[in-house]
């Protein structure tokens, strides 16, 4: 079932929206070579406490940790680790969500750890943009098969592949809410989309092949060619005025790409 929001409720959920962004950025801050990714969860989770949040990813169907950081080949889910130390040239997929007030931001950003090859640069550039095609297609009247048309189409005329296990979804007072959101997709097919619907877009864009395989630790996803994976996310409402970016904080919707910064 799809949640409609009132105009009230997008507002108070911009409130969570604006300390996952937030929660984002200081990750992507943290991404240098020489830190462990255990390091930058443990520096999320107490800024999202420290602001009146919860950590919406610990203990979500039991994951164990605040933020999801997955590192080159992973795609999703990877799960930070005291001995898991970033080096120079490695991408990052940050996923960070809060809950405050009863509502769930969620999103994600990939980060260059210092300087990276041009090819991985450009899969990174892509993948956002993927995001902002994706956004755009987010208005009263299109339907989901035209966000992930848009996010399809221009990855795979890049020669990239997309994911199709994981997609993005509804997103409200609880962190997955109806309906599924694809990263591929017909133009004017699925669900329409309709004033007060609030949806998570987040392509997942690989290198070489989308397909993918978990690893035994249950939820690390990684490209079967261990080529690497790009993930960007935002939280957003579809209003009568457009899409509105609910993660968004002082500094706006995107956070840089590269880390460290
Ligand atoms: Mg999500």
């Amino acid at each position: 079932m799809i949640i409609i929001k009132s105009p009230e409720e997008i507002e108070a959920f911009k409130k969570a929206g604006a300390v996952s962004k937030a929660a984002l950025r200081l990750a992507g801050s943290l991404a240098k070579p020489g830190v462990s990714t255990k390091e930058i969860d443990a520096a999320v989770e107490g800024f999202i406490r420290l602001h009146g949040g919860i950590p919406g990813f610990k203990g979500l169907y039991g994951f164990p940790a605040s933020v999801c950081a997955s590192v080159n080949e992973e795609i999703v889910h990877g799960i930070p680790s005291p001995v898991t130390f970033l080096k120079e040239g490695d991408i990052i997929s940050i996923d960070t969500g809060a809950t405050i007030g009863g509502w769930v931001g969620d999103n994600a950003w990939t980060f260059f750890v210092g300087k990276v090859s041009d090819e991985v640069k450009a899969l990174c550039e892509v993948t956002r943009d993927c995001l902002k095609a994706g956004i755009e297609q987010a208005v009263p009247g299109n339907h989901l098969g035209d966000i992930g048309y848009a996010v399809q189409h221009l990855a795979e005329s890049n020669g990239y592949g997309v994911v199709r296990e994981y997609v993005g979804h509804g997103v409200g007072r609880v962190m997955h809410e109806d309906p599924n959101v694809p990263n591929y997709g017909r133009r004017g097919r699925g669900v329409k989309l309709q004033v007060g619907m609030t949806i998570a877009i987040e392509p997942m864009i690989t290198m070489g092949t989308h397909k993918n395989h978990t690893l035994a630790n249950g939820w690390t996803v990684v490209t079967n060619d261990g080529q690497p994976a790009a993930h960007y996310e935002n939280s957003i409402a579809i209003t009568k005025d457009g899409p509105v970016i609910l993660t968004a904080d002082d500094e706006g919707p995107w956070c840089t790409l590269q880390g460290g910064e």
